[in-house]
């Protein structure tokens, strides 16, 4: 009598899962932004159902979780942040929605650098902008998964170790082509406080314009030094990260000879038909793109 009931109970649960036959449902990941769900979605496979909380494009340092947010944060199995000081607005998240779990710190193991923010330093939380680090992003992640899914273990070792096989090779692909550059000419002007990780990885010295990335609308005088400044400099191409001052550009532009080098995604993903649709896509985009503006001769 009581087998009996078990059985049933056991057919209707795996009638209303639905994924065939005594298969287990996928794991319930949750991840803080879009460069961890996706490393998260590459180590689970089809065995882990991830969301971000900030979606494509989104801030991650800054977030108004909607209602829908708390209970996907109270049904997870597991849930992945960054760590390193990113998401300021966590903590006060898990508590509203009554998640019980503990969060895993995919940034564990990362040797943290310091930046410095409104004349502060602080530690600098953009580590996944090395590729090294983003290997150490994955055994993290497949590690975390493997104790959430024990019987998954061999899977989500399987894709860790070809994801991290693929890292690897755009770390060194990222550095030849970095160092290839002549020295001197290894720097790019940028208002994009997330790259100092990737600098440090790739030899890369970063130049902040002077005045822009503090002021809303830079006076003439700003501007005037951000010229002398890329003149002086030999910067040929610049990343401004909140370019849509047409004007601005067109002027810096006008004066110096240097270009605009397009939008960089540092701490998002973009939509899935834009050019960084994945954390691979994304870094390989970014290194091109600098690497590109370094290499412009005049
Ligand atoms: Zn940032």
């Amino acid at each position: 009598m009581t087998m009996n009931l078990a059985r049933c109970v056991g057919v209707l649960a795996s009638l209303t899962v639905g994924t065939g036959l005594a298969e287990a449902r996928p794991l319930k990941a949750v991840a803080s932004f879009t460069v961890l769900a996706d490393m998260v979605r590459v180590v689970g496979g089809d065995k882990v159902e991830v969301r971000s909380l900030v979606g494509p494009n989104g801030d991650p340092h800054t977030f108004e979780p909607a209602p829908d947010d708390a209970r996907a944060l109270k049904a997870a199995d597991v849930v992945f942040v960054n760590g390193l000081g990113l998401e300021g607005w966590m903590d006060r998240l898990i508590v509203a929605s009554g998640y019980k779990g503990t969060p895993i710190v995919a940034s564990t193991g990362v040797a943290p650098l310091q930046m410095e923010d409104d004349g502060k330093v602080v530690i600098d939380p953009h580590a996944w902008n090395s590729a090294a680090n983003g290997m150490i992003y994955v055994a993290v992640i497949a590690k975390a998964l493997a104790a959430a899914d024990p019987e998954d273990r061999a899977i989500f070792e399987t894709n860790a170790d070809r994801y991290e096989a693929e890292l690897s090779h755009l770390d060194a692909e990222t550095k030849a082509a970095a160092l290839g550059v002549p020295v001197a000419r290894r720097k790019i002007l940028t208002t994009h406080d997330a790259l100092g990780y990737f600098a440090k990885a790739y030899g890369i010295e970063i130049l902040a314009p002077l005045g822009i990335s503090t002021e809303q609308e830079p006076s003439a005088a700003t501007v005037a030094a951000l010229i002398t400044q890329i003149k002086n400099d030999g910067i040929k191409t610049y990343f401004l990260e909140n370019s849509n001052d047409p004007r601005l550009i067109a002027q810096i532009a006008r004066a110096t000879g240097a270009r605009p080098g397009g939008e960089l995604y540092v701490e998002s993903l973009s939509k899935p038909d834009g050019p960084a649709a994945t954390y691979l896509a994304m870094f390989k985009w970014n290194a091109d793109l600098i690497v590109k503006a370094m290499s412009e001769k005049n």
